[in-house]
């Protein structure tokens, strides 16, 4: 357990330095397509400036790789910032460490929030150059870790800057991130099913091999489904394969029936005769798609199949869409199980997280609200490694709560 901000005790005055995540989507002109990574991180930083603390943010924005790019500022963010946070004064200043910002800091008044430009802009962000971090770290003197999104890397201002630190704690949304997933990781309710989708088996090994320790049953969808069924033996035409995984995907069927849990492959799909939204389709099960066809969705009888076992669930974790959903004519199997999912769940029968970017991308999309679910996690990556099991060096590095007295 990690200490949050809420087990500190006096904020006034104090100086805070908070981690968040605002990389958010932006169109070609630099407008903000999707501002929920800025709202989800609105509890914590009110929070902070309803009790009179000095808040000074950081953030990454995309990748400019160490060097200053307009295309990538925040300057956007912090109108954004401005509106949503209104009436608290939000500066901004377009640098990530000058005498202009240590100034700004210095005579920062409480409640007020001070917004620095993208960290990544400095090279010692992602080497996680010690002298970087010591200055980010002098700038305040407690260290908020807000972004869940980047809590994988070790970075300055995610890691680094922690060492620095007299006091280091999870903001809201971080502490949410973790509760949420910590709850499927450990006892999960049962039965447990996971719905693992997306286009490569090798992204997601590490994590199918470490669900198969606590879940009931796994569903295998999207890209991945075709390498799985190939490894055994069926011809999958021209879908999606990854040649060099066939014996990852026999391997993990056998540790799943020592472990005894059920993998459920689809039994139709729908296929096209070219990766294109308006390809001709059809559904065949999937032990009969011609040479020249290739599966972009699972078929309807699949679709049963999963909502049945969603309805036999008291948790539910999906990751990955179930076909190329951004093909409309190809999105059903997706909606469907983000449909069944969320019904589930409103009806008080399951616990449902979702994660990973491309199932947040999906069910917006398909204009499925979030709230429908138990939780969504806004870390594509991170949700993967914490379910992995990995420890997450931006968590590990904050100070460890009491353990409770016995
Ligand atoms: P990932 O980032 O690994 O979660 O993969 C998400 C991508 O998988 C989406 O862009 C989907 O279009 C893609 N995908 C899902 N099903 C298939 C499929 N059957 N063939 C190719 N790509 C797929």
């Amino acid at each position: 357990m990690k200490k949050t901000i809420q087990d500190i005790v006096d904020w006034h005055n104090k100086r805070v330095l908070v981690r968040e995540d605002f990389n958010v989507p932006q169109d070609e002109h630099g407008n903000i397509t999707n501002d929920t990574r800025i709202r989800e991180t609105l509890p914590t930083l009110k929070y902070l400036v309803e009790r009179g603390a000095r808040v000074i943010v950081v953030s990454h924005l995309g990748r400019p790789k160490g060097k200053v790019d307009a295309k990538y500022s925040l300057a956007p963010i912090a109108e954004r910032l401005k509106k949503l946070m209104a009436p608290t004064p939000v500066l901004y200043i377009d640098k990530v460490f000058s005498p202009e910002v240590q100034a700004a800091a210095d005579t920062l008044k409480p409640g007020s929030i001070l917004l620095l430009e993208n960290v990544r802009f400095e090279p010692g962000e992602e080497s996680n150059d010690r002298q970087f971090a010591q200055n980010l770290a002098s700038l305040a003197e407690i260290y908020v870790n807000d972004a869940f999104g980047a809590a994988h890397r070790a970075h300055a201002s995610t890691e680094g800057v922690a060492h620095f630190m007299p006091v280091k704690v999870a903001g809201l949304l971080m502490a949410k991130e973790i509760a949420a997933l910590s709850s499927i990781t450990v006892k999960p309710e049962k039965p447990y099913t996971a719905i693992i989708g997306g286009s490569k088996v090798s992204t997601k090994i590490t994590v199918l091999e470490h669900l198969l320790d606590v879940v009931d049953n796994l569903v295998i969808g999207g890209g991945m489904l075709y390498t799985f069924l190939k490894a055994q033996g069926i011809d999958v035409g021209k879908s999606l394969v990854e040649d060099a995984h066939f014996e990852t995907a026999r391997q993990l069927l056998d540790k799943a029936a020592e472990k005894n849990v059920l993998i459920y492959l689809a039994s139709d799909t729908v296929i096209a005769d070219a990766f294109q939204a308006e390809a001709n389709k059809k559904v065949v099960l999937v032990t009969d798609i011609p040479p020249d066809w290739m599966g972009l969705d699972i078929g309807p009888d699949s679709i049963e199949h999963i909502k049945q076992m969603i309805r036999n669930s008291k948790t539910v974790l999906w990751n990955g869409p179930l076909g190329v959903f951004e093909f409309p004519a190809f999105a059903n199997g997706t909606r469907a199980v983000a449909e069944a999912i969320a019904e589930w769940t409103e009806a008080g029968f399951c616990k449902s997280i979702l994660g990973g970017g491309d199932t947040v991308a999906a069910i917006e999309q398909l204009g499925i609200s979030p709230e429908r679910y138990t939780h969504v996690s806004t870390g594509g990556g991170a949700s993967l490694e914490f379910l992995e099991g990995r420890s997450l060096p931006g968590i590990t590095v904050l100070d460890n709560a009491l353990a409770p007295a016995h």
